[in-house]
């Protein structure tokens, strides 16, 4: 069966932008890519797959169900549960030898009570204001040092405002972490990991943010967002290429008079006759709705714009540029075709969103192919 709608990961892709993220941080640094998500869309298992044979020994994940199915998969990685601390996950942590990141002191009393031996990483709200403890030093220090079965592998934090060289928080984060870090080694808490770095910190050479291990997702997928900056804009040091590409094909194509309206709401009224063609994935399969009436895909080697209305199903094209395609034909959303290209950052733009939503929607209707 041919598919409506498929996206191309290509392995040797995700294999070069790993590597090319080891390369930068060094053999001191511990890579861990971010395969939460499904891998932002590419397919956790595969990713994880590619990454542990170019040397990964940790991965990243969000909850205990995506560990779980990294463990059933084989995968022998130490593996970093990020945002799932509640209690009910804990005896799972422990089955499947998951890592849990806890966010409260009381986590580490709930989870030593289990009585079995297991580390976790602890992580210090910074100044993101989301997830981490608040706690002072003091207090983690009694916390971490009356457990008797949980033990504190690493302290990790996250940064709010990576991105902005214009703000001071990223700063105001590092020094707070720093600062928490030295106080609680003072109380004898000195747990041999620390990290702090995603993406664009790695990108852009926060070296004083890697420390033991750096959690890379979008990178690993080959994205590097822009920086904000005032004056010099930083450069990245990391050079990544997208891996995934994504195709639908031409369900119907048609010729249209002038003045024939388009799809729901009639969002779009023909000016002149002419040849449209409906695609087969719509935002059911993870084309943003936003993108009606102003986005684009690449038919024939050139770019077409979207014609009225997303739907979830279909969306219509102008074909004016493409005049010699058929239905069966695929075309392309995120890729390249002839001369034109377009990533995810570029459709996410267009959309008014960002690349990370954009991938994690691409949704599990659309068949994953897999390419060296
Ligand atoms: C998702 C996530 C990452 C990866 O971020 P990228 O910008 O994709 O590199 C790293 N750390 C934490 C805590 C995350 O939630």
């Amino acid at each position: 069966m041919r598919a409506r709608s498929w996206i191309e990961v290509s392995r040797s892709a995700i294999a070069a932008n790993y590597d090319a993220v080891k390369r930068l941080v060094g053999p001191a640094v511990e890579v861990a890519p971010v395969v939460k998500a499904d891998a932002y869309g590419h397919g956790a298992l595969a990713v994880s797959r590619i990454a542990e044979s170019r040397g990964a020994r940790w991965l990243c994940v969000s909850n205990v169900a995506e560990g779980i199915a990294l463990r059933e998969s084989g995968s022998g990685a130490r593996i970093l549960v990020m945002a799932d601390s509640l209690e009910a996950s804990f005896r799972p942590m422990i089955d499947y030898r998951l890592t849990p990141v806890l966010h409260d002191l009381a986590e580490i009393r709930a989870l030593d009570a289990l009585g079995t031996p297991i580390g976790y990483h602890l992580k210090i709200d910074s100044g993101m204001g989301r997830l981490g403890t608040i706690a002072s030093a003091p207090q983690i220090a009694q916390a971490v040092q009356s457990a008797n079965y949980a033990r504190l592998e690493g302290l990790m934090t996250h940064f709010a405002s990576a991105a902005d060289y214009v703000s001071s928080q990223t700063a105001e984060q590092s020094a707070e972490f720093e600062r928490l870090c030295e106080e609680l080694a003072r109380l004898g808490v000195r747990p041999p990991m620390r990290h702090m770095s995603s993406t664009i910190a790695v990108a852009y050479g926060r070296r004083e943010a890697w420390h033991s291990m750096v959690r890379p997702g979008h990178a690993i997928y080959g994205y590097v967002s822009p920086v904000r900056a005032k004056g010099a804009e930083p450069v990245p040091l990391l050079e990544v290429q997208p891996a995934l590409g994504w195709k639908t094909r031409l369900l119907v194509v048609k010729d249209l008079p002038a003045g024939a309206r388009i799809g729901y709401g009639a969002q779009f009224t023909t000016p002149k006759p002419m040849r449209i063609g409906v695609l087969a994935a719509g935002y059911a399969d993870g084309i943003p709705h936003r993108l009606s009436n102003r986005g684009r895909v690449i038919a024939g080697g050139r770019f077409a714009p979207i014609l009225g209305a997303v739907s979830m199903d279909v969306t219509t094209i102008d074909l004016t540029n493409a005049p010699q395609l058929r239905p069966g034909d695929p075309v392309t959303l995120l890729g390249r075709d002839g001369e034109s290209s377009q990533d995810a950052r570029e459709m996410a733009r267009a959309a008014g969103t960002i690349s990370y939503s954009l991938l994690c929607g691409i949704s599990a209707r659309v068949e994953r192919v897999y390419a060296d």
